[in-house]
């Protein structure tokens, strides 16, 4: 039990539990306030309110740089992925396209001279 092991912050002595955070020293009888979360002790709930503040405060702050940006990187690998899968549908679309204009050029759009010359056909064949 962590709350029993409170101390009295005016004379050290054992604190007895009495109510929610709130401690009764055992040896000189003043009512105290401890931090559940470090054990910090307050001669009053206000001070112990704002402590609490504190911890929480504390909580977002050091939550923010690990999980948060474990979130954002998921994010983000989302987003690439749906990226990636557009990029990969455009290939599949450019790869099932008829290569008209790249391949084109070099037979069909020879002046017909060379197109019909017989030893065009000869020299390239080797
Ligand atoms: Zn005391
Ligand atoms: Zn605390």
């Amino acid at each position: 039990m962590a709350s029993s092991g409170a101390r009295c912050p005016k004379c050290g002595g054992q604190g007895r539990l009495i109510g929610e955070n709130r401690f009764l020293c055992e040896q000189c009888g003043t009512e105290f306030y401890a931090c559940p979360i470090c054990g910090a002790t307050f001669f009053s709930p206000q001070q112990l309110g704002g402590h609490m503040k504190y911890h929480k405060r504390e909580r977002e702050k050091s939550r923010d740089p690990v999980l948060d940006t474990l979130q954002e990187i998921v994010k983000r690998l989302d987003m690439l992925e749906e990226r990636l899968d557009r990029i990969e549908k455009t290939l599949n679309s450019l790869a099932a396209m008829p290569r008209l204009e790249t391949s084109q050029p070099t037979s069909e759009e020879l002046p017909s001279f060379a197109r019909d010359n017989p030893w065009l056909k000869i020299l390239s064949r080797r």
